[in-house]
């Protein structure tokens, strides 16, 4: 598994918001916790990371590719979960995975059926995979949003504040489900509660202002006391 380097990026939006100074971070392989309060940046860096908008300055690198300009490889193992996670409430998720598993370039029928199929067992909603979205909960919005972002076997996936609207319980099982995942790739995961980071991160950083204020191994603190 490769890891994820940030060089010296910053941005600043048209409206003065200086929203990332100077972020510099390597990032290993594994569950990385990006913590942070509202309006820290942390959407701005996980859009940047996700290809969606570039940095004025600065460099980014996933292994030896260039994130800013070699934007299609990267897309081509990157998964990204956004903080609002729009779904099609009459489309079943068995039907628009299948959807989102075209657009993701996997077009042989059979690899699809195969592909969604793990990616439902997975994210434990096979039994529901003939259902509607909307009649899906929090937490089973919230998965399949993880078998979404999840097509195509990403190295780098992105998942900005994905607890938000969870209970209690499922927010464990969300955590648990991603720190399965987190062994083969990188995985960031953006919020602002401490317990998201604390409880299954084995590295993290804390963002405020546009600024790392702090790198840490929350799991080896713990594991020392
Ligand atoms: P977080 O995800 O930590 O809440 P954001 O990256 O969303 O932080 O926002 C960082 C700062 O940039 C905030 O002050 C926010 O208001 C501002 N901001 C975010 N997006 C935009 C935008 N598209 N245009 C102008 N300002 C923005
Ligand atoms: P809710 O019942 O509030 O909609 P969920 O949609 O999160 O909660 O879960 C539906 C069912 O799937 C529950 O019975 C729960 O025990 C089970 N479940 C949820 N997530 C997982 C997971 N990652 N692994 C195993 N079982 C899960």
């Amino acid at each position: 598994p490769v890891g994820l380097t940030i060089r010296n990026v910053s941005k600043t939006y048209p409206n003065g918001v200086e929203a990332l100074n100077n972020i510099s971070l390597d990032i290993p392989p594994g569950m990385y916790g990006l913590l942070g309060p509202n309006g820290a940046g942390k959407s701005t860096l996980m859009r940047t990371l996700a290809t969606l908008q570039e940095p004025d300055e600065g460099q980014l690198f996933l292994g030896d590719i260039d994130m800013v300009n070699q934007k299609d490889a990267v897309r081509q193992t990157l998964g990204y979960l956004p903080q609002e996670f729009g779904v099609y409430p009459k489309a079943t998720a068995e039907s628009l995975l299948d959807y989102f598993a075209v657009l993701k370039g996997i077009t042989s029928r059979a690899a699809r059926k195969e592909t969604t199929e793990v990616l439902l067992k997975q994210t434990n909603l096979w039994d529901k995979r003939k259902q509607k979205l909307g009649g899906y909960s929090g937490g089973m919005r919230q998965r399949f949003g993880v078998a979404v972002a999840l097509l195509g076997n990403p190295r780098l996936l992105i998942v900005d504040e994905p607890t938000a609207g969870l209970d209690p319980a499922e927010r464990v099982r969300f955590l648990n489900l991603l720190s399965e995942l987190g062994e083969a790739s990188v995985v960031i995961l953006s919020t602002h509660i401490v317990d998201d980071v604390s409880e299954l991160c084995t590295n993290m950083a804390i963002i405020n202002q546009g600024q790392i204020l702090l790198e840490a191994q929350p799991l080896s603190a713990v594991a020392a006391l």
